[in-house]
């Protein structure tokens, strides 16, 4: 884990040089909609800190990941997902599906999610 990585959009957009619609923001992260919603509500939760992926997190800063679950909560709670529920996912790697290589929170809701995921 670095402080922030140059050329990484998702620090950019931590950082407010690169524009995007924040829901929500503190010390550790800031959440903001998804540029290509896949459910009515669609937000990621983003660390301020440049953790590459899964790997990276477990390896250097573990607990960060309540921060996060309890930002996605906050999140949920402000967008009326809490009565009907919602879905974290965490893409990590190549076969995770992850295409941004810092690691975020997709907080999924607004539908019923299907099982499996594709
Ligand atoms: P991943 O595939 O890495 O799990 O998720 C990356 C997510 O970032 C995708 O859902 C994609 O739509 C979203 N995304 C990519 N570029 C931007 C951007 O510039 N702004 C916003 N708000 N979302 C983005
Ligand atoms: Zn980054």
């Amino acid at each position: 884990m670095t402080e922030h990585m140059d050329g990484c959009l998702f620090c950019k957009i931590a950082k407010k040089e690169i524009p995007a619609k924040l829901v929500y923001e503190d010390d550790w992260c800031v959440a903001f909609s998804d540029i290509r919603p896949q459910a009515p509500i669609h937000l990621l939760v983003v660390p301020r800190q440049h953790v590459t992926d899964l790997a990276d997190l477990a390896e250097s800063n573990l607990s960060l990941i309540t921060q996060l679950v309890g930002a996605a909560h906050k999140v949920a709670q402000k967008m009326s997902l809490l009565e009907d529920g919602y879905r974290l996912v965490i893409n990590s790697g190549k076969n995770g599906g992850q295409t941004v290589f810092h690691l975020h929170l997709h907080v999924l809701g607004g539908r019923k999610m299907t099982w499996p995921p594709g």
